[in-house]
């Protein structure tokens, strides 16, 4: 008899929604009472008796397509996906729907919408749900758990390989370039057996990876770059850097590579080298790189020059401060006009073939007062360190940092640790 009983309720559940939205007000008063009871019913089934009797479909929005028109392709009416974006239109922005984000319409038989759901990303949702006022929309924003992780890896191969293998995402690669950009060429200077120590919080929804959140310290151990370990700190005025284990800051006025470390896929396999040093001749440096490999500006600076120069072909051509010049040529694409100002680590142009040049490689000069230089030779002053009056409480704070940095296991590495401590200052 119970299961008969609760059989019951739930036909009566998926009534009460029915009738409700069938007859809005004007229910006759002896239906009233009636009605106030399967609506109660409905609201006891819940979710479950939407997902009985609603049609679910999935959208996702298209490359190019605008949140409208993602609606209408999934056949929802014209009229009701204006409500759902009245619905939505001071919680979302709409312009900010990006390609292949998903989200899912449940429709009552008839076509009605009942709810909506947006995914924007893990950690935040659009809902719209169908009450007794319309439709009403809400911002619905989860807390992912953090936790700082430790990650160690062996680089064999290429340096994303290599962190892929240690089921890291190529995010952190990209963490790891953006903290020793200033010091280390990642194309030219990482080798097999190097090794990559990492102190970095890791976000999580039910128990899912979702993001990296901060880098708390990096160690990178090379064999042509020594040792070279780099702590986050927020100084007294709030600005967040990477500081060294003396409290030097590891940002400085140059990068380290004129080519921003991406994942390139081409028959140079995962490296790419220097084909040509520096020469009063040549008055440059070639390094070979595969077409399309992105080039960024070696610091901050103004273009003079975006576009073709006689043999260098397709050429990108940067002032900066204190009479410095950079030039870039071969490029097989420029993404900055003359006249622009442009950050440093800032995308100009991409790798090709064009000029006089025998095969994909990017040619790179830099010059003080008219002057060629060595680019490989110059060292540039870094920026301002941890100021004297914080540098103890710094240097208290990275000694728990560095211990753990250091214990730091590395898979298919020997004894722990050895390698790291025997190279504190670090190569040139
Ligand atoms: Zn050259």
């Amino acid at each position: 008899v119970p299961r008969i009983l609760s059989a019951l309720g739930e036909m009566r559940g998926v009534a009460g929604i029915r009738s409700a939205h069938a007859r809005p007000e004007q229910a006759p008063a002896s239906e009233r009472g009636l009605r106030f009871e399967l609506t109660r019913a409905a609201g006891v089934a819940g979710q479950r008796a939407l997902a009985d009797w609603c049609q679910r479909r999935e959208g996702v929005i298209g490359p190019g397509e605008v949140f409208s028109q993602a609606l209408l392709r999934t056949g929802l009416e014209l009229a009701q996906a204006g409500g759902l974006v009245d619905a939505l239109k001071d919680l979302m922005n709409f312009r900010q729907c990006r390609a292949g984000e998903r989200f899912e319409l449940w429709l009552a038989p008839g076509g009605r919408l009942q709810r909506f759901v947006y995914h924007k990303s893990p950690e935040l949702a659009y809902r719209v749900e169908r009450g007794k006022a319309g439709l009403a929309g809400q911002r619905l924003v989860r807390q992912p758990e953090t936790s700082l992780e430790e990650v160690g890896v062996l680089i064999q191969g290429s340096l994303y390989a290599s962190l892929e293998a240690a089921g890291e995402t190529p995010a952190l690669v990209a963490e790891l370039v953006d903290i020793f950009a200033w010091d280390i060429d990642f194309y030219v200077d990482t080798r097999a057996g190097d090794t990559v120590r990492l102190l970095v919080e890791k976000r999580s929804l039910d128990g899912a990876f979702i993001g990296y959140g901060r880098v708390l310290a990096a160690e990178y151990h090379g064999q042509a770059v020594g040792a070279r370990r780099a702590f986050r700190h927020t100084l007294r005025d709030d600005k967040v850097g990477f500081y060294d284990p003396q409290g030097a800051s590891l940002r400085k006025a140059f990068l380290k590579s004129p080519l921003k470390f991406a994942r390139i896929t081409s028959g140079f396999g995962n490296r790419v080298h220097p084909i040509l040093g520096f020469s009063r001749m040549h008055r440059g440096i070639d390094y070979g790189a595969p077409r399309g490999t992105p080039v960024w500006a070696m610091a901050d600076g103004t273009v003079l020059h975006a576009g073709w120069k006689g043999g260098y072909g397709n050429t990108v051509v940067l002032r900066h401060a204190n009479g410095y010049q950079t030039l870039y040529g071969h490029l097989h694409s420029l993404k900055v006009k003359a006249g622009a100002r442009v950050q440093q680590k800032q995308e100009i142009g991409t790798v090709g073939s064009t000029g006089l040049s025998t095969g994909p490689h990017l040619h790179f000069e830099m010059l003080l007062r008219g002057q060629h230089l060595n680019p490989v030779k110059q060292r540039f002053p870094a920026a301002d360190p941890v100021p004297g009056g914080e540098l103890p409480e710094y240097l208290r704070q990275i000694q728990p940092l560095t211990e753990r940095l250091l214990g730091i296991r590395v898979p298919g590495q020997g004894p722990v640790g050895d390698l790291a401590r025997s190279g504190d200052k670090g190569a040139g």
